[in-house]
């Protein structure tokens, strides 16, 4: 990669379905953009600048999951034009909150909507970027944490590999000194099967994580679930807790639908 470190790199930042957090994170951070902008031209931001670089681009971000046809194709030929793809959010790496359709009936969410659902081109399910074209990063969150996405362009200008945290909330808790809650408690915090990258904030407020920074490397959702089905505590109570931003991550999506008994859709069905 260190061929990329040797002249001003090309970024890009491009949006498909999604809030427009994920891009808002990066504006947030300031002094520090000022000093990425220095070291990158910045080809394609709609949401900073209406400027437009025609790719190919050497590091590409992408905020938002593939709900529509229209998006199937276009990711493909960013794809093409991007030397390093890294997905940004919960939209982007699992499918996001708009996933949750995925367990429900697209058409019926149409006509609920629309006045004329018959203009509406969408898919059936929205699914994360990774299931349409390869990635090379993914930077969890709702929204993701902003340090972690300058430590990747960083890692990244420097010719380096971005190191992205693999371990769960729960080092995180022991890191600021926070109490389990789920053994001290008996409340369910899915902490052990998410992702770092909050700070562990919930527990740190008698909250038990409901997963917003996606699974964890190695994520063991079925043990966990299954410790605290031991414990009387009920489907009821947890599916809430695994269908949220990261509904449709497989880690989560797998044994919420084992709870309910309902299966998601096909990823990309329409
Ligand atoms: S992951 Fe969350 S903050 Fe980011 S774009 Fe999606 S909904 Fe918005
Ligand atoms: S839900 Fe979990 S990952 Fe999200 S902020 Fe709370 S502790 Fe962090």
């Amino acid at each position: 990669m260190s061929h990329l470190a040797e002249s001003k790199l090309k970024l890009a930042v491009f949006k498909f379905a999604s809030c427009d957090g994920c891009q808002l994170s990066l504006l947030d951070c300031e002094d520090e953009l000022l000093t990425v902008a220095g070291l990158v031209e910045i080809a394609y931001f709609l949401e900073a600048s209406s400027t437009i670089v025609k790719g190919p681009y050497d590091i590409t971000l992408v905020e938002g999951s593939i709900t529509t046809p229209h998006d199937q194709q276009r990711i493909q030929e960013i794809r093409r034009q991007s030397k390093i793809l890294i997905t940004i959010g919960a939209c982007a790496t699992s499918g996001g909150i708009q996933a949750l359709r995925n367990w429900g009936d697209h058409q019926e969410f149409l006509k609920a909507v629309y006045a004329r659902p018959d203009y509406i081109s969408s898919l059936a399910s929205s699914t994360a970027i990774a299931d349409h074209v390869k990635v090379e990063y993914e930077l969890r969150g709702c929204p993701i944490n902003r340090h972690q996405l300058l430590d990747v362009i960083r890692s990244l200008l420097a010719g380096s590999k971005p190191r992205l945290p693999a371990y769960g909330v729960c080092v995180e808790c022991k890191l600021r000194g926070t109490v389990c809650i789920a053994v001290a408690r008996g409340v369910p915090c899915l902490g052990p099967l998410t992702q770092a990258g909050c700070g562990a904030i919930c527990p740190a407020y008698d909250r038990g994580c409901y997963t917003c920074f996606g699974p964890a490397y190695q994520a063991n959702a079925r043990s966990l679930i299954q410790h605290y089905r031991s414990q009387g505590i009920t489907g009821d109570s947890l599916i809430p807790l695994l269908r949220n931003y990261n509904a449709h991550a497989p880690e989560f999506r797998d044994i919420s639908s084992r709870l309910d008994g309902k299966f998601p859709l096909p990823m990309t069905g329409t």
